[in-house]
């Protein structure tokens, strides 16, 4: 038996096309635009309602201080680099840094990647210049291509086909890894194969491994079931951004009649398509998926509360994350204004942090970093603020790969300006390495274990 939308819910997910919309290509060619939309309408969801509900309820109880949310990933996915490798590393360093969080903090973590699907990027300019030749700015691949020629630069709708087939071999990788034994716990102390270094963050995991190890053995001869600890729930989210791809993929739910962009379990709406009068939010107002909206230092507390509003006005526990990115500088200022008004508003949020966007700098010999003793001092304010006004630390929303990159200044392994050059490899954002990321982890336990 499957349940019909009710009246005006179809025409309602097309309402937005009479907003204005921010952030979206100038296809050259509509046709094939609309031949691409409609192919996309026809391929299978890549996930399920059932499963977008389950996250659901577990960021409500993130929400309430009863889990953490760890959101990790590419700044911008690349097709070429969705290879098993790639994503192995990837999908590995969210899950040693989740193991670390579970066990320094005996909270359950959720694990979520900005993958398979987080392939659409805003731009503060529509274009980009280099030696006097302007072309159409780099909107990741799901949009245009990288290089500098006008052939690769300009949008090309068929690129929506190759973005949804390349998240479903991600997903499909994802999911083989972390239901098919690679990922259970009962493996923990071989996740650490590659930790060439002597890096103290490396040093510690093993212990912790080794400990995690000591305790299963005990169980296992005490004759405990260890099949929870052989599976993982891991959650696939992106910024829903390019709507040509968003409202293809969502989808009616044959149990309640009711709209999923099926496209990731959580999307979330950037600092640059959030105003309250555009297509992105209303658009994302009337699908039933967890959501995110990123909040700048400029956001205020009325800001906040419209967008519960427009969101969450029956103020369903889960259903609205708010990431704040207000930088190091500011996070101790400008936070506490919005969490206490939405506290008084009473409607549930959940909080997450992302020390990532607000902190962006262009170091002397011209790379576009983060130095990340900034990262960690945005986490610690973010800590600090909720501590004081006793609300819930939810989560952390973070840029990171599986692989030994140099795009961030700082950690033990001390990167500095000379050392960017040895491996920058994003082309959008700098990311922590697998190092610094684990270092991370163990420093928010510290954190998780103060709040
Ligand atoms: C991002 O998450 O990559 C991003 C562009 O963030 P924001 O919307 O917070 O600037
Ligand atoms: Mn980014």
């Amino acid at each position: 038996m499957s349940v019909e939308p009710g009246p005006g819910v179809l025409e309602g997910l097309d309402a937005w096309r009479r907003l204005p919309v921010d952030q979206q290509p100038a296809w050259p060619d509509e046709d094939v635009a609309r031949r691409a939309r409609e192919r996309l309408a026809a391929l299978p969801p890549l996930v399920f309602a059932g499963e977008a509900d389950e996250l659901k309820a577990k960021l409500a109880a993130a929400g309430r201080g009863e889990a953490f949310l760890l959101q990790g990933g590419d700044c911008a996915e690349i097709f070429e680099e969705a290879t098993a490798d790639r994503i192995r590393q990837k999908v590995m360093t969210v899950l040693q840094m989740a193991l670390i969080l579970t066990y320094g903090a005996s909270l359950p973590v959720i694990k979520m990647g900005r993958l398979a699907g987080q392939y659409a990027k805003p731009r503060s300019s529509d274009t980009e210049t280099r030696d006097g030749v302007t072309l159409p700015a780099f909107r990741g691949d799901i949009v245009n291509g990288w290089e500098f020629t006008p052939e690769a630069r300009t949008p090309d709708p068929t690129r929506l086909l190759d973005a949804y087939h390349t998240s479903a071999s991600t997903l499909n990788l994802v999911r083989a890894f972390t239901t098919g034994g690679f990922a259970s716990l009962l493996e923990a102390h071989r996740w650490n194969r590659g930790f060439m270094t002597n890096n103290p963050a490396y040093s510690r995991y093993e212990e912790i491994a080794t400990e995690i190890d000591r305790a299963i053995r005990f169980m296992v001869a005490c004759g405990a079931d260890f099949e929870a600890l052989r599976h993982v729930d891991f959650y696939a989210s992106h910024e829903g951004l390019l709507l040509d791809y968003e409202r293809p993929l969502t989808r009616i739910d044959s149990r309640t009649g009711t709209p999923y962009d099926c496209s990731a379990h959580f999307l979330w709406i950037g600092e640059r398509t959030r105003r309250l009068d555009g297509a992105h939010i209303d658009f994302f107002s009337r699908v039933r998926n967890p959501l995110g909206v990123k909040l700048g230092p400029t956001a205020t507390g009325d800001d906040a509360v419209a967008l519960i509003d427009r969101l969450n006005p029956d103020g369903e526990p889960g259903r609205l994350t708010f990431v704040t990115r207000m930088g190091a500088g500011q996070v101790r200022d400008r936070l506490p204004a919005l969490v206490e008004k939405v506290t008084a508003d009473g409607r549930p949020v959940t909080w997450v942090c992302d020390p990532m966007h607000g902190n962006g700098i262009v170091s002397a010999s011209g790379y576009k970093t983060r130095r990340f003793s900034d990262v960690m001092d945005e986490v610690a304010g973010f800590f600090e603020v909720h501590r004081e006004l006793g609300t819930v630390p939810g989560g952390l929303h973070i840029e990171l790969t599986g692989d030994d990159v140099t795009e961030v200044l700082g950690g033990t392994e001390e990167i500095d300006d000379e050392g960017l050059a040895r491996r920058y490899e994003t082309r959008v954002d700098p990311r922590l390495n697998h190092q610094q990321s684990l270092e991370m982890a163990f420093q928010v336990v510290e954190l998780l274990r103060r709040s």
